[in-house]
Order: C-alpha cells, then sequence, then structure tokens
C-alpha cells in the first residue's frame, strides 16, 4: 500500500511536460503558466485528464455517467440494473465505468444515499461526495500523476465538513479523503457542452497550470467521445506571444464586480489584479445609474464605438479592449444595473416575432456590452451573435424586410468567426452546426452573402 498524503506529496515537476506554457515564478500567485512558443488564436494549449466528474441532477438520466455524451437517436441509455442510479450509453462505458469506481459503488448505493449523513447535505456536497466516492474506489486504477496532481493543488483556506464518502473493503491506495477534499473549492470545474452546465469535475493539471483572469485568454472546453470520460482542453482565444502569462476564467466576467470579488476571495482565496477589475473597482463607484432615456440616447455611441452596428462590417476582435480608453458616454452601460435589464428584456422578447424590433435592439446592446467586457472571440459573445442572427432570420422569414436580413447575415458572419475560435466541442451539433444550417438557407437568399 502506497501513502499518499497531500501535504507531503512530492512536488509535480512534469505537469507543464511538452507544452507550449512552462511554470514561473508569480509575485502574488503560486506559480504561472507563460507561453514559451506562440500559441494561435484557436490554438490548444493543453489538454487534461479528468480525476472525477459527477452530472448534475438535470443531467441525470439524460447523460452517459460514464463518457457524459447526451442521449440521442444514435446514443441510448440504459440504466444500471444493479444501482438503477447510473446510465451508460453502452456496455463500452458500463464496463469501464465498473471496473473505474463503479463494482465498488453500485450494490451499496441504495443505502449510502439514504443514510442521513447524506441525505442531509445540500446539493453540491452530495456531488462532492460522490466525486469522492469515485476517487477513493478508483484510485488504483486513475492515470498516473493525476492523484499527485490533485493533492499537490493548494488547500481552501475554508475548512469543509467531512462528508461521508464510498470506499473500496481494501485500499490500493491510502487516500486522505478530508485532504482530498479541501482541494476541491477552489480548483474543480463546471463542464459544459455548448454552454450549458452540465456536470462537476476535478481536472487537476489545469487547476495547477492556469490562474484566473477577467480578461482571460484561454478558455476550457470538453470534448466527449464513447467510451472516454470528458477531456478538458484549454483553448486561446487570441494569438498568445511568448511571455504572456496564459489565464482561465474561474468565474464570469461579465458578472457585477462586487460579486466576482466576493466569489474569488470567497471560494479561491485571491483578490483579482486584472485589469478589468482594477478599472472596475476605480470607475463603477462614480457611475450613477442611467435612466432608460440616457441609454437611449448614447446608444449609437455605444454601437458605433463596439463596431456592433449591422451597417458595419462583421465585428472581429483579435485584441483586448483598453478599459482605460472607453468614453464616458458608452461607460454608462457598464452600470451593473444595465446588463441584467437587457440581457431579461432581451429573453422576453427573442422568442416572439412580433417583437423582432425590440429583440433586434436590446439584443444588439447586449452584444455591444459583451464585447466592452469580455475578451476577444469569448464563446458567450458568440452565442449571442447567434441567438441574435436567429431572431433576425425568423424574422425575414415572417416579414420579407430585407433589413432583417442584413442584421441576420451580420451577426451569423460574426457569431462564425467567434465560434471557429473555440472550435467544436461537448455535444454533436451545437452552435457550429447551426451556423452551418443558417449559413446554407441565407445564401439560398443570395449568393455570396455569408
Ligand atoms: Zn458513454
Ligand atoms: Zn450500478
Ligand atoms: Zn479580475
Amino acid at each position: 500500500m502506497s501513502s499518499l498524503d497531500p501535504a507531503q506529496a512530492a512536488p509535480v515537476t512534469n505537469v507543464d511536460d511538452g507544452l507550449p506554457v512552462k511554470l514561473r515564478e508569480h509575485p502574488t500567485a503560486r506559480n504561472a503558466a507563460i507561453a514559451v512558443q506562440r500559441i494561435p488564436r484557436g490554438g490548444l494549449v493543453c489538454t487534461s485528464l479528468v480525476l472525477a466528474a459527477v452530472l448534475l441532477p438535470d443531467s441525470k438520466g439524460k447523460r452517459c455517467d460514464f463518457c457524459h455524451r447526451s442521449a440521442s437517436t444514435s446514443v441510448r441509455l440504459q440504466k444500471c440494473t444493479g444501482c438503477a442510479a447510473y446510465w451508460y450509453c453502452g456496455k463500452g462505458c458500463q464496463s469501464k465505468a465498473w471496473a473505474a469506481h463503479h463494482r465498488y459503488i453500485c450494490k451499496r448505493h441504495a443505502r449510502w444515499i439514504a443514510s442521513w449523513d447524506y441525505a442531509r447535505l445540500p446539493q453540491h456536497e452530495r456531488l462532492d461526495a460522490e466525486m469522492l466516492s469515485q476517487i477513493a474506489c478508483g484510485s488504483a486504477r486513475i492515470p498516473e500523476g493525476l492523484l499527485e496532481t490533485m493533492s499537490s493543488l493548494l488547500p481552501s483556506k475554508h475548512p469543509l465538513p467531512t462528508l461521508p464518502v464510498l470506499t473500496p473493503p481494501s485500499p490500493a491506495v491510502d487516500l486522505d479523503v478530508p485532504a482530498m477534499h479541501q482541494r476541491f473549492g477552489n480548483n474543480n470545474f463546471i463542464l459544459h457542452s455548448h454552454l450549458n452546465s452540465y456536470a462537476h469535475g476535478a481536472y487537476p493539471r489545469t487547476s495547477r497550470l492556469f490562474n484566473h483572469s477577467c480578461v482571460p485568454n484561454a478558455v476550457p472546453r470538453y470534448v466527449l467521445a464513447a467510451e472516454s470520460p470528458p477531456i478538458m482542453e484549454i483553448i486561446a482565444l487570441r494569438d498568445i506571444e511568448v511571455g504572456e502569462e496564459v489565464c482561465i476564467p474561474y468565474t464570469d466576467p461579465a458578472l457585477d464586480i462586487e460579486s466576482r470579488t466576493r466569489g474569488l476571495e470567497g471560494q479561491g482565496g485571491f483578490t483579482c489584479l486584472c485589469k478589468l477589475c482594477t478599472w472596475q473597482r476605480r470607475v463603477m463607484p462614480t457611475l450613477v445609474r442611467p435612466d432608460q432615456e440616457t441609454l437611449l440616447a448614447h446608444r449609437p455611441a455605444l454601437l458605433a464605438y463596439t463596431h456592433c452596428r449591422f451597417e458595419n462590417p462583421p465585428l472581429v476582435q483579435d485584441t483586448e479592449r483598453d478599459y482605460e480608453q472607453i468614453p464616458a458616454d458608452v461607460c454608462i452601460y457598464l452600470h451593473e444595473s444595465v446588463l441584467p435589464a437587457c440581457t431579461e428584456a432581451f429573453g422576453e422578447a427573442a422568442g416572439d416575432v412580433e417583437q423582432a424590433d425590440e429583440a433586434l435592439e436590446v439584443g444588439s446592446t447586449v452584444l455591444a456590452i459583451y464585447t466592452l467586457i469580455y475578451p476577444p472571440n469569448y464563446p458567450q459573445t458568440a452565442m449571442h451573435a447567434l441567438e441574435l442572427s436567429k431572431v433576425a432570420w425568423n424574422a425575414y422569414i415572417k416579414r420579407d424586410n430585407s433589413k432583417y436580413f442584413r442584421a441576420a447575415v451580420w451577426c451569423l458572419r460574426t457569431a462564425r468567426r467567434m465560434f471557429e475560435t473555440f472550435g467544436r466541442e461537448g455535444d454533436e451539433g451545437g452552435p457550429l452546426a447551426e451556423i452551418e444550417q443558417l449559413r446554407v438557407l441565407m445564401e439560398a437568399e443570395g449568393t455570396g452573402v455569408v
């Protein structure tokens, strides 16, 4: 039996082997992942294997518990007859999950979740308990280095409660479960497919390598394939030059500064000093909440500054914004009250073709605000541009007015350029497939438009 005490785990030296980034000293964080070669926009920075991942309750029975692929006409799920709590897309995933950890979990699962110790837990701790059980029961078969890398991560500063965890009868590795749990809070990820969250997971290599920034130059995406647990890939949002630090977002940069700060200080245990936070901490307290009239009066300035007018060429934004340069009349749109109100109004109008004008107006305002806040080619911006394109296309089909057609084409070209950077991820289909379908429809209306 080998012993694995996270506090005494040998330092992991090879976590950056073979990558275009290397860990270097950082003035405040533990390390920084610095690019040692140029990484092009859309380029792969790093792949990361999962230590453990569990589906969110909403996704249970809708995705394979092993490979996470969604049920569809080609992916049929079958319930494990032993526990009736896990679903698999085929014999391959079932037998791999069985060998990995499920053989120690299956028969005990029903009693475990009915126990008071488990039933009293809030949902996120139930997910943690399930992940810890997978790790404890699968520790002998976890790919080499993953446990060591996870153990080498900094623990959360807040003590976490002891969770009820299933362990194998004779563990091959003497795992310190509470110490492992202590590394979950500030390190684990929310997995997504086409930007829809569906699972929690631990990806130790990514956690060890990349610091957070609210102006990240890279983002994670998840690759789903039969008989393989989901793999995380870190993708460059823009060209990254030698010597730049590669950072990923631990939180949504479009959240207001107080919420981000609270989240990062509470969960992550650090104060973000990125240029968006630095700028917002200085400027946001000076902003007065703008009324509707003021916003409308300055909307042309916002759209012109961000190049989000449908008369412009499609948006191509490959460099980070210099927040200091944003003019005062555009800045008012970054008051914390504006984006939530606009996204809500867009959500209400977007589904109703009779409200297409309102949806396009407020929707292009949201797009402009996203381009102010988010870094270039950010997937959320791309997804919103695609939504706008669909709204405009539906209005064009209904009303046959060329202004909707122009808007649909502009939004689609903008979305396509951004999504080409993020690339294929998650389930079959998704935004890239939708873009291609829409492109074919639009091309049929006018050759060479898209
Ligand atoms: Zn599967
Ligand atoms: Zn089972
Ligand atoms: Zn920040």
